[in-house]
């Protein structure tokens, strides 16, 4: 009993919950084939902090919208948490993309009518499951990105960062497996995209497993490994032994009051 115990323990330790073999995938447009995804080969543990980086066109959206289950490969395997999603038919895709992904997006992607509340509640409204506790979770998940008295607030009333932090909330409320943010700081200045960072680190020091998708550098090394992405392979990666702190790099980022008075 108690061995079993702590062989459940090791296993949980490096579980794979993303886990691509050979994929593959070739757009056509008439009878043109562009080869999008050359065979990736790609394995990611549970509470892994990753980034994606790559020239424009290496295929960084086709891999996360594979990831992310919004389409499948042409050919190869992808089993999110030892299930194989690659096969799966739109309506079964959509059913494991709402309960195992959260997606965050350069432009927010937010309903422009709705205050912040209503667009963190959106994936629980989608899902298929009932969802007991549903107001705690949503509360947890304002909590978790500071937006604590901003919930009446509509996007345009809001800040680019504090859309963004909207935006997160919004992921985080089905409690999905992975978080998946493609460029999720690229309409930020630095100062609020270090804070969208912080809040990130954050998130995975609680546990959670995050893949990023950046054009930057000084972002990516934020995150505990790099993968690059050129024409459709992966042509390196990198282990980041002591990625930057968001949260001490803010210390001596600085304030935008300071910025105000020195114009
Ligand atoms: P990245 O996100 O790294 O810029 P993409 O994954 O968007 O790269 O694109 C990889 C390649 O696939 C590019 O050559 C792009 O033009 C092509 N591509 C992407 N999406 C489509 C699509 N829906 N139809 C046809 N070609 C596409
Ligand atoms: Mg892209």
């Amino acid at each position: 009993m108690n061995n079993n115990f702590n062989k459940s323990l090791d296993t949980k330790k490096q579980n794979i919950i993303i886990d691509t073999a050979n994929i593959t995938k070739t757009y056509k447009i008439g009878d043109i084939e562009i080869k999008a995804l050359r065979g990736i080969n790609l394995k990611i543990s549970e509470g892994e902090f990753v980034s994606i980086m790559g020239p424009s066109g290496s295929g960084k959206s086709t891999l996360m919208n594979i990831i992310g289950c919004l389409d499948i490969p042409t050919s190869g395997d992808y089993f999110l948490e030892n299930i194989d999603v690659s096969k799966l038919n739109d309506n079964q895709l959509a059913d494991i993309r709402n309960k195992k992904v959260g997606f965050v997006f350069q432009t927010f992607n937010l309903l422009a009518r709705a205050n912040a509340v209503h667009n963190i509640e959106l994936p629980l409204i989608y899902s298929k499951d009932k969802i007991r506790n549903k107001d705690k979770n949503i509360r947890a998940a304002i909590k978790s990105v500071g937006l604590t008295g901003w919930e009446k607030h509509r996007p345009s009333e809001l800040s680019g960062g504090e859309r963004q932090r909207v935006a997160i909330a919004r992921s985080l409320v089905n409690d999905p497996t992975i978080i998946l943010a493609d460029e999720p700081t690229g309409n930020l200045d630095s100062v609020t995209g270090e804070e969208i960072m912080a809040i990130f680190q954050k998130l995975n020091k609680k546990g959670k497993t995050i893949l990023l998708i950046t054009h930057e550098l000084s972002v990516a090394q934020h995150t505990q490994r790099i993968i690059y992405l050129r024409d459709g392979i992966i042509s390196n990666q990198e282990k980041i032994e002591n990625p930057t702190d968001a949260e001490e790099r803010l210390k001596q980022m600085p304030k935008l009051e300071d910025k105000m008075n020195s114009l």
